[in-house]
């Protein structure tokens, strides 16, 4: 079985998760009574399905010279990725997470070192791009970074996806470069000012996009499942039974099972049924990052 080849250019996390009592107010101090670590970051959420679905997978990313940064790396790893190519500066990302008894959070994102990730150290993975088949992208690094790679991506005929999260404005010079466009039902509507809540306003929201230079568009839609559109075909694809147990992170295995799977020639609808099927597991186990059963493996 011939290896397929995925680059993830992306951000790399530590969740530092605090169960609370209550969201702590201002001016408040008050006892965390549980701490949980988890590894975190969009991109290394992705780049980690992807790996362990059987993808080579290469890193572009930074964490930073500590020790966190050492303990993400080691996990990208033992995960199926290869960590040659993220380098260390500053203080790696981290997510300071309040988890109150009632299901309430609030987060800090500190991005640390994923901000420190530049166009020139993109550039310097070009090798990486010429025996690549698919580039999977989000938007937690400098956008100047994400254009370097979609650039060097397209000028090699690898396939981009975009996963526009945390939405931002993105320059219509990156949309279309892009293959597949994957926001969620927010990110949607913050791209196009559309909300996702009928067919119809799913259809005008995704034409706007493919207008754009978009090749295609795949709306993750939680529970509900999926929406796609081409220029030649739309439709809904079904959200996989789960019993949800923590839900963090279903987007990002989303969108590194569907690289898997395109980079097996599989058609998009079929992609997307396979990557509903990873991230319904996902769903089913606490953190973004489970141990994926072999059974999913390509
Ligand atoms: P994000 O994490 O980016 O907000 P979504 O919540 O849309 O992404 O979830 C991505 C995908 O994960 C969905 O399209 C669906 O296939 C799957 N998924 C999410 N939540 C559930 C759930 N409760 N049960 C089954 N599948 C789910």
């Amino acid at each position: 079985m011939e290896t397929k080849n995925i680059i993830v250019a992306g951000s790399i996390n530590i969740d530092l998760v605090y169960e609370v009592p209550h969201i702590v107010k201002e001016g408040e101090t008050i006892h965390s009574t549980k701490h949980d670590l988890y590894f975190g970051g969009k991109g290394a959420n992705q780049a980690v399905t992807a790996g362990q679905l059987g993808a080579d997978v290469q890193f572009i990313g930074s964490v930073g010279a500590d020790d966190h940064g050492i303990r993400a790396k080691e996990n990208m790893e033992r995960k199926g990725v290869k960590t040659e190519a993220i380098s260390s500066k500053g203080v790696t990302g981290q997510a300071i997470i309040q988890l109150s008894d009632v299901g309430e959070n609030s987060i800090v994102l500190f991005p640390g070192a994923n901000f420190l990730v530049t166009p020139e150290q993109i550039q310097e993975s070009e090798a990486a791009f010429e025996t690549s088949d698919i580039l999977l992208l989000q938007l937690e690094i400098p956008i100047e970074a994400v254009e370097k790679a979609a650039e060097l991506a397209y000028a090699n005929g690898v396939k981009i996806i975009l996963n526009p999260a945390p939405a931002c404005d993105i320059p219509d010079s990156l949309l279309q470069k892009v293959s597949i466009l994957t926001p969620n039902e927010t990110e949607l509507e913050l791209l196009t000012g559309i909300s996702a809540d009928s067919e119809d306003n799913l259809q005008k929201a995704c034409s706007i996009m493919l207008a754009k230079g978009v090749q295609a568009v795949v709306v993750t839609l939680g529970s509900k499942g999926a929406f796609y559109m081409t220029s030649e075909e739309s439709g809904f694809v079904t959200a996989e039974m789960a019993k949800a147990v923590d839900t963090t992170g279903a987007g990002d295995s989303f969108n590194g099972a569907l690289a898997v799977a395109l980079c097996h020639g599989d058609l998009l609808t079929d992609a997307i049924t396979y990557a509903s099927k990873v991230a319904a597991f996902v769903v089913t186990e606490m953190g973004a990052q489970p141990d994926i059963p072999a059974e999913f493996i390509r």
